[in-house]
């Protein structure tokens, strides 16, 4: 088994791209075969600078590792499309030879005039096909010697695909079953562009042949040009590789998850946005892996080893699926409290450091373990600043209802009585106030508010004792006295 994943870089890691990789390398390590990277990278109008990078910077954060491509090399390379013009060319001028796909030197103008020739109610997409190719400018309708003359002059020209009509194209999809398509709405597919470079469909089936690749794994929104693809593995005496087609991702509002919809509903699209927003990659694949494939029962946590261990083509549904923001989230908290303390820190402290002073990698680990059951994302921690820094506000509303007159005299007292402590422990902490509770014959919420404000400046937070040990005597001591003089 031999799979591959073809990106354009053409923009960032899609999400949707991230699915059809994770789908690909599953059944590649499923099967002890081999995952292919190909960046399809011939069309220069669309093409992004640093997309190539990202693509493979956000398959590497998601744990997603490949056998052949880009900087590891193989033994099918070069991996990217680009370099390997020659290769396409070649195939090109077989096809001819093989009477199967011709020169055309129509200019655009000419094209558009054809279109508006025969536009009508009933053909309002008139294309180049077996209907109009012969009112045109190609090698089927001009002398062998006026070709020869335009190609010897360097006329602009293309090379299209020679599609006969009449004919049912038909293959069997790992997910959709038998799927058929008529030839005769299929055009005359360009196949090598005026530029002499290929267009996706020819680079696209050269490189699944040579590079041997056995499945065919992507998106829905390929399957209609999975008919020219049929047409020309025929064509050329090859045989396609296994197709399967992915349902598609669909908006929480209904129709296909685009970047407008995505965004109207806060969904993140690109796999760097995710990155950015402080996912766990854990918890981003675990999500996509179902999204469109179960695994036969109703285990949801599963890691990279289990999910290739149950990973099968019969088991990806052909419904689109609904993407769904919060179950994501579910994923994600799952993952980060499943993580140490100490992996945590070292994902958000670049992000904290930018954010407070002084803070160390072992102070922020234990910020971390105080808060892990109230993170649903790593990056949460920078919210309880109190950690990194004294509270520059006190929550009014709270100050209003629960601050006393004594309150400021109580937070002294107990100042007072932690400063003696030798012992800076939860225990000592405790019981010393516990004391003071009994000695000013209060109720301990009068005491434990104004210390968990002076602390925080919030009526709530986490446990109160291994907050004091976390933050430190000198810290808890100086919040005490600002608040005393500060609140009320
Ligand atoms: N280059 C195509 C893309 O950007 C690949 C489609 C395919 O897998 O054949 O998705």
């Amino acid at each position: 088994m031999r799979v591959r994943f073809a990106p354009s870089p053409t923009g960032y890691l899609h999400i949707g791209g991230l699915r059809t990789a994770l789908y690909n390398f599953l059944l590649a390590r499923k099967h002890g075969g081999v995952f292919v990277i190909r960046i399809e990278d011939t069309d220069q109008t669309r093409f992004v600078e640093d997309a190539e990078q990202d693509i493979l910077d956000s398959l590497s954060w998601a744990g997603i590792t490949y056998d052949e491509g880009p900087l590891i090399g193989g033994k099918f390379g070069p991996y990217q499309q680009s370099v390997r013009s020659e290769r396409y060319q070649e195939v090109a001028s077989q096809l001819i030879k093989l009477g199967k796909a011709y020169f055309a030197f129509d200019t655009s103008e000419e094209i558009d005039a054809l279109k508006q020739r025969k536009i009508s109610s009933s053909n309002p997409n008139p294309r180049y096909d077996f209907a109009t190719r012969a009112e045109m400018q190609n090698s089927l309708t001009l002398s062998e010697a006026d070709v020869s003359t335009r190609l010897a002059r360097g006329d602009a020209h293309v090379v299209r695909l020679l599609v006969q009509p009449g004919a049912e194209i038909s293959f069997v999809d790992a997910v959709r079953g038998h799927v058929s398509f008529e030839s005769d709405a299929v055009d005359d597919q360009i196949l090598i562009k005026s530029d002499g470079l290929p267009t996706y469909h020819l680079a696209n089936i050269v490189d699944d042949h040579d590079m041997q690749i056995s499945h065919v794994i992507r998106g829905e929104e390929w399957l209609s040009s999975t008919p020219k693809h049929i047409i020309l593995y025929d064509a050329l005496g090859w045989t396609a590789p296994q197709m399967a087609h992915l349902p598609l991702i669909l908006s929480p509002t209904g129709g296909k998850l685009s970047k407008r919809n995505a965004d109207k509903n806060g969904i993140p699209v690109s796999v760097f946005e995710y990155r950015k927003k402080g996912y766990e990659p854990e918890a981003l694949v675990n999500f996509l892996a179902l999204l469109g494939w179960n695994p036969g029962n109703d285990q949801e946590i599963m890691s990279l080893d289990e999910m290739a261990s149950l990973f099968s083509l019969d088991r990806v549904g052909q419904a689109g699926v609904q993407f769904d923001l919060q179950k994501l989230a579910w994923f994600n908290e799952h993952y980060v409290r499943s993580k140490t303390p100490e992996v945590l820190a070292e994902s958000v402290y670049v992000k904290i450091d930018e954010l407070f002073d002084d803070v160390s990698m072992d102070y922020l680990s234990r910020a971390i373990s105080l808060m892990l059951d109230r993170l649903s994302f790593a990056t949460d921690i920078a919210n309880a600043t109190y950690l990194f820094a004294d509270p520059k506000a006190y929550d009014e509303k709270s100050v209003q209802k629960r601050w006393k007159t004594n309150s400021s005299q109580l937070l002294i007292s107990y100042a007072n009585d932690i400063e003696a402590l030798s012992d800076w422990a939860t225990d000592p902490l405790e019981s010393r106030l516990k004391e003071l509770v009994e000695r000013e014959n209060i109720g301990i919420g009068e005491i434990m508010f104004p210390v968990r404000l002076a602390l925080t400046g919030l009526p709530s937070g986490p446990d109160l004792y291994q907050m004091m040990i976390l933050l430190g005597k000198e810290s808890v001591l100086r919040r005490l006295q600002t608040a005393s003089h500060a609140v009320g």
